[in-house]
């Protein structure tokens, strides 16, 4: 009879107290947790294991491994894209652009969507991709509705552990729905969601993709709140600000804000960083300074 053989693999749900841990080769194997592994704290979707594999084919998390990120909420380990997902026909660029300084500062590359491209103005559509990729980001137009744009989104999750984050209705749930045949998630009922969501707690599922690549079945980043991000480095947290802050002349020493002689409004005016990205960096800067006034006094 052979012996109980050992690998690696990601947790990818987890149901009372059974992991389904995923192996490379797509097999799906049902665990417990190793007593001492139970004891150094929850084990969440996405944590790579090193899993023991029983003759009956269940298996025992011996070790959870390393993680390179870890959301709170939802709690999921190890993702390595965010997917930032706005809605035409009047998408939500403040929003946006606040939700990729958060990603940014927890280290994490991020994809930008605009979602019911079916109901949104071309030029609209057009505009948004060229200011996203001119800041340096992979964008995707999307109708959830029409499948447009699904199949180069898809393409952006190969080989990630992504989630997708938006604010309530922009299509995240119907995102998934189209992007992973086993989703089968409720659309467009958000008060029964939330009504739900206040007496369980969700567990997060990771979807396979059919192309390569895991999908959160949960939404990412439900607060976004800059907590953690000193206004001294918010500049180096937007990728075209960034750029732009190389070529002041005042350095570190400036919060390039618009002070006299400060290299960013030259930079706005010639078109090299968009107005809107410019004053949602004010305005995220100006808040960041507000809280650590209220810190430090
Ligand atoms: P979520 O709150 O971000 O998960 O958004 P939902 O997936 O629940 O979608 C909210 C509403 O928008 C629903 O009525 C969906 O049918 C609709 N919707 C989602 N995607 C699209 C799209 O691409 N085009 C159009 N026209 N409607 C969409
Ligand atoms: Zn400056």
């Amino acid at each position: 009879e052979p012996e109980p053989s050992e690998t690696t693999g990601m947790v990818v749900t987890r149901q009372a107290g059974f992991y389904t841990v995923w192996l490379p080769s797509g097999q799906r194997i049902l665990s417990v947790l190793r007593g001492k592994v139970r004891k150094g704290g929850p084990v969440v979707a996405g944590d790579r294991v090193r899993v023991r594999i029983g003759q009956d084919g269940r298996g025992v998390i011996e070790e959870v491994l390393p993680r390179t990120s870890h959301l709170i909420r939802p709690p999921v380990a190890n993702v390595t894209r965010v997917v930032a997902v706005v809605a035409g026909p009047e998408p939500d660029l403040g929003w946006l652009d606040r939700l990729l300084v958060v990603a940014e500062s927890q280290g994490l590359s991020c994809v930008v969507c605009l979602n019911k491209i079916d109901r949104t103005d071309p030029e609209t559509v057009q505009s948004f991709r060229s200011l996203y990729q001119a800041v340096g980001y992979p964008v995707a137009t999307t109708s959830a509705r029409t499948g447009e744009g699904i199949g180069p989104l898809a393409a952006l999750l190969v080989g990630h552990v992504s989630t997708l984050s938006g604010p309530s209705g922009v299509g995240k749930s119907s995102l998934l729905n189209v992007l992973c045949p086993e989703a089968r998630l409720e659309v467009g009922d958000v008060s029964a969601r939330s009504q739900r969501g206040r007496h369980t707690t969700r567990v997060v599922r990771l979807l396979e993709l059919p192309d390569g690549g895991l999908l959160a079945d949960t939404p990412g980043f439900s607060r976004l709140d800059l907590e953690g991000v000193e206004a001294r480095e918010l500049w180096r947290l937007m990728p075209d600000i960034r750029r732009e802050a190389a070529h002041c002349r005042f350095k570190e020493r400036c919060l390039h804000r618009g002070e006299e002689g400060c290299a960013l409004p030259e930079a706005v005016e010639q078109g090299r960083v968009a107005p809107s990205r410019y004053r949602h960096y004010r305005r995220l800067l100006d808040e960041a300074l507000q809280r650590e006034a209220r810190r430090y006094s």
